[in-house]
């Protein structure tokens, strides 16, 4: 897309926040941490080696990343997040992500404004879903930070089991599958539908993020109704490569063909 064009629209962008009354924010797949950086951790990467050479402690692997998920607090990510809140922080906003890396929890958002429906790296669930009890991951995420820093190896670690089945515990989203405990973000959720009722009839500013069509449910089909019924909405879709808006949106929708992240690091707030 040209680059006159992405200002234009920019510009637009600022302008429809400026004057909207609630901003809503769904951030999709191109947000999704890769771990490209975790070279940057030499102590994880011999950790990783060490998984390398024996492959029975291929379960830290999941851990290990949490670990660099919570080192890890700078990066492009981080930035372009940054950015994002600059741009929302003084608005009624609402963010919706299907990452589950919380790496957004690293900008100054207000977590209260933020739903995780495909979960986090915070609870533990059981791997079996024998039942729906979540355990808080830090203290296991101490042991493994204590391991490597002591050198004693991974081996010295016992995977975390489920109290009730004795079954490994795993982190608590989508990863689990169709064994996903569903209760750990009811509470947003709640609050999620709450704070879209009364989006009716107000200015919203729709801005969706690098949303592909791998959960179109999540984020991207209810943009495109809240947008449709809302008379007062505007609505951007900025993404790489599904930014095309449907028919019913083509007057108030407007389409950024640029990777999402790289559009909030280079078009800050204007
Ligand atoms: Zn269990």
């Amino acid at each position: 897309m040209d680059k006159m064009e992405i200002v234009e629209k920019h510009k637009l962008l600022s302008e429809k926040i400026a004057d909207a009354d609630m901003v809503l924010v769904g951030v999709g797949e191109e947000f999704n941490e890769d771990f490209s950086d975790i070279g940057r951790f030499p102590h994880l990467m011999s950790a990783l080696e060490e998984v390398d050479i024996d492959q029975m402690l291929e379960w830290t692997v999941p851990f290990l990343e949490h670990r660099f998920l919570i080192e890890h607090n700078d990066g492009r990510l981080v930035e372009a997040y940054r950015n994002l809140y600059e741009m929302v922080r003084n608005k009624n906003y609402f963010v919706i992500t299907t990452c589950i890396d919380e790496n957004i929890k690293k900008a100054a958002f207000d977590t209260e404004r933020l739903v995780e429906p495909c979960g986090n790296h915070e609870m533990l669930q059981c791997s079996d879903k024998c039942c729906d009890e979540l355990y808080p991951s830090g203290e296991f995420s101490d042991l493994v930070k204590q391991a490597i820093l002591d050198g004693v190896g991974l081996d010295s670690l016992e995977i975390p089991k489920c109290p009730v089945c004795g079954k490994p515990l795993a982190y608590n989203n989508i990863l689990c599958e169709q064994n996903y405990v569903e209760e750990g973000y009811q509470r947003q959720w709640k609050k999620y539908t709450k704070w879209l009722q009364l989006t009716l009839n107000k200015k919203i500013c729709i801005l969706e993020l690098g949303v592909e069509l791998n959960l179109p449910n999540i984020i991207r089909w209810p943009f495109e109704k809240v947008a449709f019924y809302n008379q007062k909405a505007s609505f951007f879709r900025i993404n790489a490569s599904s930014y095309q808006m449907t028919e019913e949106l083509s007057d108030k929708g407007i389409s950024i063909g640029m990777n999402a992240v790289d559009y909030l690091r280079e078009y800050q707030h204007l």
